[in-house]
């Protein structure tokens, strides 16, 4: 999220979901303008984190990189780019929570070690750093001192792990970063994907569980790596295959090569399905925009209301509520028109305006809402204050009955895997029944989707999801503290 921290408080305030997780795109094609292929690869995962972008270019003897605070097209122009010549890239889009919101959190890290050189980006976040520090001899909570200078995130401390593996046992044959990977990968523990590169290889790694997906991607003279499909959609790349939980990947002269380094055992993220990733992408190999309206079939089967209108909260709910709409034979329709714009841009509103909340970004039509009763779909609800203000907003409008489904169950537990989901005490359903999120809504009726139906409407296999803030079971073991930051000197740093 860019812009001064203000802004972006006034911009959270608006934002009605879980703060997403970060991007990651590699691309190896000699002959190829592959700066500009990562450039479209970011532009095309600017959902997934929107503070900072870079891109890590080689040219089999340099690596250089740019990176910068703010979406990808304000880090990036032609001038930027023009000077990033090279055969392979790896690029990055950020988000984190405010107060770690600096350019040396921004990614690729790059290192530098003796003659050579490597870049990291990483989506996801690790839950044992406190113990990574230790092997390293820092105390938790002090910074590791890099070519970037002190940071603490999680990522950092993942390249100075394989930089000291690097000096350590330096090779002859060039492959000191995929041994060096092969050393450090089985001591990490949590959610990782990573793209790497040094000067004549592109990696990407998946950690055992792929709580974040990862895809490969074949393209015109070379392979793509990237975190969705619909990135791989906009370089005009196919999609191979996925990149396996528990797999490395190198792609060199040589071809794609195909490592493990852990058991498989697959907990991609449910949320990916619900909200996350573009509903153009396909996870698990199902469209996600099909899953999204399928889930919102599952809800109007489930929970049933007599009604005049289905409308979604834009834009969140709109596949939902159309697939709410079709299997309930009740008409789809707008009721709320949001500005696009809100989060995209630099807004400067003043204090006085903060005030205004949730219709700086979302406006009733009121000619649609008027004398009406109202079935409401959303994706989630998170911590519920939009959503309070949404339904006010609505019976102001004229509506008679508020009937709100969400397509997904309760969010009761933190992430520890990389979304931004705020402490448990900030979580509406952490503490409160059903019945008295409805009360605290204002709503005449309230569902949430059941979560074996949620799972279904996947269209994937149901053991395959970490479904820990849906359910508390957390299929890695995460810190006793109440808190998804293990590095304590700057707690929102995350990747
Ligand atoms: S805890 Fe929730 S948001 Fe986090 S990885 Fe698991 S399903 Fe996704």
């Amino acid at each position: 999220m860019s812009g001064s921290p203000a802004e972006r408080a006034i911009l959270r305030s608006l934002d009605t979901h879980i703060g997403e997780a970060c991007g990651v795109f590699g691309v190896y094609a000699p002959g190829h303008p592959v700066a500009d292929l990562t450039y479209l690869g970011l532009y095309a995962l600017q959902h997934r984190g929107q503070e900072s972008a870079g891109i890590a270019v080689s040219d089999g003897e340099t690596i250089t990189v740019v990176k910068d605070m703010g979406l990808v097209a304000q880090v990036f122009d032609e001038r930027r780019l023009a000077p990033l010549q090279g055969h392979l890239a790896i690029g990055h889009v950020r988000y984190s929570t405010t107060g770690c919101s600096s350019w040396r959190n921004a990614q690729p890290l790059y290192r530098s070690v003796a003659e050579a050189g490597f870049a990291l980006g990483h989506n996801g976040n690790l839950t044992n750093t406190a113990a990574l520090a230790d092997d390293l001899g820092m105390l938790p909570g002090m910074g590791v001192v890099g070519d970037a200078g002190d940071s603490t995130t999680d990522s950092d401390l993942v390249a100075e792990l394989l930089a000291r593996e690097y000096a350590e046992h330096p090779r002859s044959d060039g492959r000191d970063l995929e041994v060096a990977l092969e050393r450090v990968l089985p001591r990490l523990a949590g959610a990782f994907s990573f793209v790497l590169m040094d000067e004549a290889h592109l990696i990407g790694v998946r950690d055992p569980h792929g709580f974040r997906p990862l895809v490969l991607g074949r393209t015109e003279g070379g392979f793509v790596v990237a975190s969705e499909t619909a990135a791989l959609d906009i370089v005009g790349a196919h999609h191979v295959r996925d990149v396996e939980p528990g797999e490395m990947i190198v792609i060199d002269a040589s071809g794609v090569r195909s490592r493990r380094f852990g058991d498989p055992s697959p907990r991609l993220c449910l949320f990916e399905f619900v909200y996350f990733a573009r509903p153009d992408s396909e996870l698990y190999g199902q469209s996600v925009h099909a899953a999204r309206q399928r889930m919102g079939e599952e809800l109007a089967r489930q929970a049933p209301v007599a009604a005049d209108m289905v409308m979604p909260v834009p834009e969140s709910g709109i596949p939902a509520a159309q697939g709410f709409a079709r299997a309930s034979g009740i008409p789809y329709g707008d009721g709320l028109v949001k500005n696009r714009y809100v989060g995209r841009t630099f807004i400067q509103p003043s204090q006085s305006l903060r005030g205004r909340g949730v219709r700086l970004k979302l406006n009733p039509l009121v000619e649609n809402i008027r004398g009406k009763r109202l079935v409401v779909v959303d994706d989630s609800i998170v911590r519920g204050t939009t959503t309070r203000q949404v339904v006010a907003m609505l019976r102001e409008a004229g509506a008679t009955e508020v009937h709100f489904r969400v397509s997904s169950p309760p969010y009761r537990w933190p992430c520890f895997y990389g979304m931004d989901t705020g402490r448990r005490s900030e979580l509406l359903a952490a503490d409160m029944s059903v019945g008295e999120i409805r009360g605290f809504l204002g709503v005449d009726s309230l569902a949430y989707l059941e979560l074996d139906r949620l799972l279904a409407a996947t269209g994937a296999g149901p053991g395959s999801f970490c479904t820990a803030c849906l359910s508390g079971d957390y299929p890695v073991p995460v810190p006793e503290i109440d808190s998804k930051h293990v590095l304590e000197a700057e707690p929102a740093a995350r990747a």
